[in-house]
């Protein structure tokens, strides 16, 4: 795995535990708040029902204080009526004897501020309690009874009336009853019962269920008791309207703030205590199941990837023992793969490791592990196992100890993989390298291996036979001792760039170089080189063959070539004897004429005409000496030496040695040259030899047709391609029949009675060996066309 692989993987577990901690956290959150959410539901429900039941009390209060009220102030209005009717039974009443029931009623019910009798011209007669000031009294009284002509009133129902809220004096509000008093039938006044609210009320309500509400009481639109605004808000009051006494009377009741904070706030605080508690809990009971359940998880992943590597392991992962013979105490599901026992029968030492060790490899098994364990170093060791099929394995065991010397806690950790297949293609490489070696050892070429400073590596025994050397002479030397001086330079050159660059300046097949034997002597050699293509080896290999017998079978096949050409050239002199015989009789019968003329002159003693005799005497002597010293070249054994010449020339040449011949059989030879041909480098002899072979082959085809296509035969040539010209014969002859045709270059075949069949073997011969070849074909007009090709001299170009 590459390093920037491992990195994304880091990277992409972290942002995934990262993801899963948010989870985590996102889930405990989500608990913590549907707890949260459901006591607030809770809560709701309970707040409602608890507005409910505080509402439903409040209204029962203030029905009871209705009926509080109304039973008191009937109780009150009654007493009042008894007191009144004493008068009316008795005609009249004692006054201390009214007094003291007067007093009675008046301590049987708190609240009533006096008690008083106002005689029926408005005065106040009695009263109870006695006050200090009495006069201030009774016109506060007076008044109020006057505004309010109750007396009237009472007298008119003949039963007690109410008044409407008066104002007793500053601050103090309260209400009359007033019971009409009859002395026998006549109207005597009125008992007046003076109450007053705040004592009536507050002596009414001291109860305990009153303590804990606020209560507000109005009679008609005035509010005479407690406040119109209670402190807990309207929304908890409770109100009931009654009619008392035809006045409209309204009691309204409201827990108080002391009350409702003690059932209702605290209920919301203990509610709300409860709630955040239970989400805290609920918010760490989830994290903490979760992120255990995750890291459960986690372990479990990690376990089964430590489970899987383990698996996927090209070998076993195993704990040993530190003493012999290192029993496996653990070992990974591995082992199973490559030597076919279960693991635990290999931890619970059923099968002893040592026992599949291979007995040639047990000792060396068992000294590595000795001297690891003493050491406490890491070692390795290779060695065969026997698995369970009985096959035979190769395994590598790499391991150290764990742990201190004499710690009993102390192990050796090893790592033992299947390395077979390695060993295998060792072996199978090391047989390869000496096959191929034994290939190199057999070759019929020199085959040398040098390094790129120069040292030669391997030196086969073709190399040994070819140089001389043997290869402990040669190994780790210069290949420089096998070349010539002249090389020297070139190949050192070479080996430094091949140093610099690890490659080859120019890998080079077939090089015809000359190299040095161990005596010193040069040879001939064709040598390749090559670069050995591998990451770390830098080297080329070097092969040679020796081509000095090539060279000197090539040397003496040219010999037989130019000796089979010169008998050619010979036996064509032989035949062309008597057309040569008549071209040098010629001049000689001139000369011979001449210098009879000349002769006479002289006797006739014309001197002055003998230098233009001499002069023609000359003339036939050159023309007769040219004629011979052409015979003389043709006849000479060739020297195989190669000339720039031109084709015509060549041509002309051929054309003037075969015109006795022609002129002879009675034929024209015409030369047709076109444009500017390039010249051509080689031996003019023997290719005037093909030519000459040609044209008298053609001359003799067209005597043998006699005539009937015509009497001339024609030599011409012309540029074909960029750098090779074309000669060509072209005669009138009987052309070339199929069954000739099918043999006609090969030697000694002939239709002529005394030919030899040699001509166009020779020709074919002379023409292949200048890199050029030879062709006819039967011209339409009859006869046939003789050509052959000559690569042109290159511009500069060197022979040998
Ligand atoms: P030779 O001339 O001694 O027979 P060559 O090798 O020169 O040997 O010729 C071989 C044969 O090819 C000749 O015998 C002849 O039959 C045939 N031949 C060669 N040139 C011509 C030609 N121009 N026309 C017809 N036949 C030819």
């Amino acid at each position: 795995m590459s390093d920037e692989h491992l990195m994304q993987c880091r990277e992409s577990e972290a942002s995934e535990s990262l993801r899963s901690r948010l989870r985590v956290h996102l889930w405990a959150g989500l608990a913590a708040l549907s707890v949260l959410g459901l006591v607030a539901l809770l809560w709701y429900g309970l707040d409602k029902q608890q507005q409910a039941l505080i509402g439903q009390t409040t209204a029962a209060t203030a029905r009871n204080l209705e009926k509080l009220i109304r039973q008191d102030f009937e109780g009150r209005t009654t007493a009042l009526a008894s007191l009144a009717r004493r008068w009316r039974s008795a005609s009249a009443t004692d006054r201390s004897r009214w007094i003291a029931d007067a007093n009675n009623i008046y301590n049987a019910h708190p609240g009533f501020r006096r008690i008083v009798w106002i005689d029926r011209s408005r005065h106040v007669r009695w009263f109870v309690p006695a006050e200090d000031n009495q006069v201030a009294f009774a016109t506060n009284l007076r008044s109020l009874a006057n505004s309010l002509q109750m007396l009237e009133a009472a007298n008119a129902a003949g039963a007690p009336v109410v008044s409407a809220p008066v104002q007793l004096k500053e601050g103090d509000r309260g209400m009359l009853i007033m019971a009409p008093v009859y002395s026998g039938e006549q109207f005597d006044g009125v008992v007046t019962g003076v109450l007053h609210f705040d004592s009536w009320f507050g002596m009414l309500f001291k109860t305990a269920l009153t303590a804990n509400f606020e209560i507000a009481i109005s009679i008609g639109d005035q509010t005479v008791f407690g406040q119109n605004h209670f402190a807990a808000g309207q929304k908890w009051v409770q109100a009931v309207e009654t009619d008392l006494h035809h006045y409209p009377w309204r009691i309204a009741t409201a827990p108080s703030t002391k009350n409702l904070g003690l059932v209702h706030s605290r209920f919301n605080g203990i509610m709300l205590g409860v709630a955040i508690v239970l989400g805290l809990l609920m918010y760490v009971a989830t994290f903490a199941g979760i992120n255990s359940r995750r890291r459960a998880e986690q372990l479990m992943i990690a376990s089964r990837r430590l489970e899987g590597l383990l698996m996927n392991l090209p070998g076993m992962l195993c704990r040993r023992g530190i003493n012999e013979p290192w029993p496996i105490t653990y070992c990974s599901e591995g082992a199973k793969t490559f030597c076919g026992y279960e693991p635990k029968k290999l931890e619970q030492q059923r099968v002893q490791w040592e026992a599949l060790i291979h007995p040639d490899d047990l000792g060396g098994v068992n000294k590595t592990l000795r001297q690891a364990a003493s050491d406490c170093k890491p070692y390795q060791v290779e060695y065969r196992i026997r698995t369970r099929s009985g096959a035979e394995r190769w395994v590598w065991e790499r391991g150290g100890m764990i742990g201190q010397k004499f710690d009993k806690n102390s192990a050796i950790k090893a790592f033992v993989s299947d390395i077979t297949d390695r060993k295998l293609a060792e072996s199978q490489l090391i047989e390869a390298q000496s096959y191929s070696w034994a290939i190199v050892d057999v070759a019929i070429e020199a085959v040398i291996v040098i390094d790129a400073d120069d040292k030669i590596r391997s030196f086969n025994r073709e190399a040994e036979d070819i140089f001389g050397f043997t290869v402990e002479e040669v190994v780790g030397r210069s290949f420089r001792m096998m070349l010539p001086d002249k090389y020297h330079s070139e190949h050192c050159k070479y080996i430094r760039y091949f140093n610099k660059t690890k490659q080859l300046q120019y890998v080079f097949r077939r090089r015809e170089m000359q190299l040095l034997r161990k005596d010193g002597t040069e040879f001939p050699a064709h040598v390749s080189v090559h670069d050995i293509l591998h990451q770390k080896v830098q080297q080329f290999v070097v092969t040679v063959r020796d081509i000095s017998l090539e060279q000197a079978a090539e040397q003496e096949a040219r010999e037989y070539r130019a000796e089979l050409a010169h008998a050619g050239r010979l036996n064509m002199l032989g035949e062309m004897a008597s057309g040569i015989a008549h071209e040098v009789n010629q001049p000689l019968t001139a000369i011979s004429l001449f210098a009879q003329s000349g002769k006479r002159l002289f006797a006739a003693g014309k001197q002055h005409q003998l230098p233009e005799v001499f002069d023609k005497l000359s003339l036939h002597a050159q023309r007769a000496g040219a004629v011979i010293e052409r015979m003389q070249t043709m006849a000479r054994q060739g020297l195989n030496r190669q000339e720039k010449v031109a084709p015509s020339s060549l041509m002309r040449d051929v054309a003037v040695l075969a015109e006795s011949e022609a002129h002879f059989r009675g034929f024209e030879v015409e030369v047709r040259e076109e444009g500017n041909l390039p010249l051509l480098n080689v031996d003019s002899v023997q290719i005037q030899q093909v030519l000459l072979n040609l044209l008298r082959n053609g001359m003799e085809a067209m005597q043998s047709n006699e005539c009937q296509g015509g009497d001339t035969i024609v030599l011409s040539a012309r540029l074909c391609g960029i750098d090779t010209v074309e000669i060509m014969v072209a005669d009138s002859g009987g052309g070339i029949s199929d069954k000739v045709a099918k043999e006609l270059f090969t030697p000694f075949s002939t239709t002529k009675k005394s030919g030899m069949g040699m001509g166009l073997a020779i020709s074919q011969s002379i023409v292949t060996a200048h890199g050029g070849h030879i062709s006819y074909e039967n011209n339409s007009i009859g006869g046939a066309t003789f050509s052959f090709t000559l690569p042109a001299a290159k511009e500069g170009e060197e022979y040998e």
